[in-house]
């Protein structure tokens, strides 16, 4: 059965998500994901505590935290890569701000800690939720989420966070209530978001759910390259760095001389769009005073000593961002089918991932084109 664990790593990078389920190391696990996992573990072994009524103490979590380090430490690729001691301390802020934030969330009690369930998506696929702490207080239920990285989300982005929609769903589906409430506490800034859950919209977010585990289990995932990309265990295996390991071992080869040209008529034509940029923003000016000039006179062409000028007004429709008026308004007009069109770019993106309706595919001419895209350098 399918978790969200899966459907983070896919996220993370669809290459190595497929070699993580197929061949290589799938016992190691990055220094962040020892972060992680130390302090959930820690969390959860402290609620566990908190539900049968111990009060819990700071120094019982970290102690618990540092047993689990130790523990998930012996899992990690290549420890000495980057600077464990740097996680540990950022593992010690999230379980001081842990204990901070537990005495002062008295709005619910909790429940039940790391609770699992499963789920049927739209298109028949089960999927495992995992509920960190669930609490209740009359007849609603609040389910939250222990978030470990460094990035906060704005409560419109947490909206769309699929696994604790599908978590929302599962509570509603198991829990006897429809009063759910989202919560995310995170923990290394000390922030605590909560957002009540709407079974329709819920339910609705699942179809996008069930629309990305299909692309899961595509025969060619791309390796996605990331900032995970120093900790992940398949860089020497992995397309996107193969050539730049054979330089570090061998030196500079033919491959490194054609990058290097390349870049260099990029800066050149860089240098020359700057200088395009500038001219554009030049004639602008003048084709204001242009337009004017011919307005005031009642010219429709202006003419100069090399060439003349044709002065056209046209009309460009801008439609608002929020079509749903618009489309209501096709809909109950009967206009609808003649003027919408079906989603061609969806469809075209479908067949490219090899998702789409076979005899639809048939009828496409698929060709491989190479594209060159210019990574940055920081
Ligand atoms: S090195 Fe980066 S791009 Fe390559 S498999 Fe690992 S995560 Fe993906």
């Amino acid at each position: 059965m399918i978790s969200f664990d899966d459907v983070h790593t896919f996220d993370r990078c669809p290459y190595a998500y497929k070699l993580d389920k197929t061949e290589a190391f799938p016992d190691k696990i990055t220094l962040s994901e020892c972060l992680s996992q130390s302090v959930r573990d820690a969390i959860h072994e402290c609620s566990e505590r908190r539900i049968i009524g111990y009060r819990i103490d700071e120094e019982s979590v970290l102690e618990s935290f540092w047993n689990q380090w130790d523990k998930y430490f012996t899992k990690v690729y290549n420890p000495n890569r980057d600077d464990p001691m740097q996680f540990i301390r950022i593992g010690e802020k999230c379980i001081r701000n842990f204990v901070s934030l537990s005495s002062e969330y008295a709005f619910s009690e909790i429940v039940a800690s790391f609770m699992q369930g499963t789920l049927i998506l739209p298109n028949g696929i089960e999927i495992r939720v995992n509920a960190e702490e669930v609490g209740r207080k009359n007849s609603t239920v609040t389910i939250t989420k222990y978030i470990t990285s460094v990035q906060v989300e704005p409560n419109e982005k947490l909206e769309y966070d699929l696994e604790m929609s599908a978590l929302a769903l599962w509570a509603m589906n198991n829990l006897n209530t429809e009063q759910v409430i989202r919560r995310w506490v995170f923990l290394l800034q000390k922030i605590t978001s909560e957002i009540p859950a709407d079974k329709a919209s819920c339910t609705e977010s699942m179809k996008d759910l069930s629309d990305k585990i299909k692309n899961m289990n595509s025969e060619n995932p791309l390796p996605h390259e990331s900032e995970y990309c120093p900790m992940c265990p398949y860089q020497s295996r992995c397309p996107r760095f193969l050539h730049e390991l054979s330089v570090m071992k061998t030196g500079p080869d033919e491959g490194v001389k054609l990058a290097d040209e390349y870049l260099e008529i990029e800066k050149k034509k860089q240098a020359l769009k700057n200088r395009i940029e500038l001219l554009t923003a030049e004639q602008d000016q003048i084709k204001a005073k242009i337009v004017a000039f011919s307005d005031s006179n009642g010219y429709m062409s202006i003419k100069g000593s090399d060439g003349k000028l044709l002065i056209r007004h046209e009309k460009k429709v801008e439609l608002p961002d929020d079509k749903t008026k618009i489309v209501e308004r096709l809909k109950t007009t009967g206009q609808y089918d003649s003027i919408s069109m079906p989603n061609y770019p969806r469809l075209r993106s479908d067949i490219a991932k090899g998702i789409a309706d076979p005899a639809i595919v048939e009828m496409a001419n698929i060709i491989s084109i190479g594209k060159i895209y210019i990574k940055k350098e920081k």
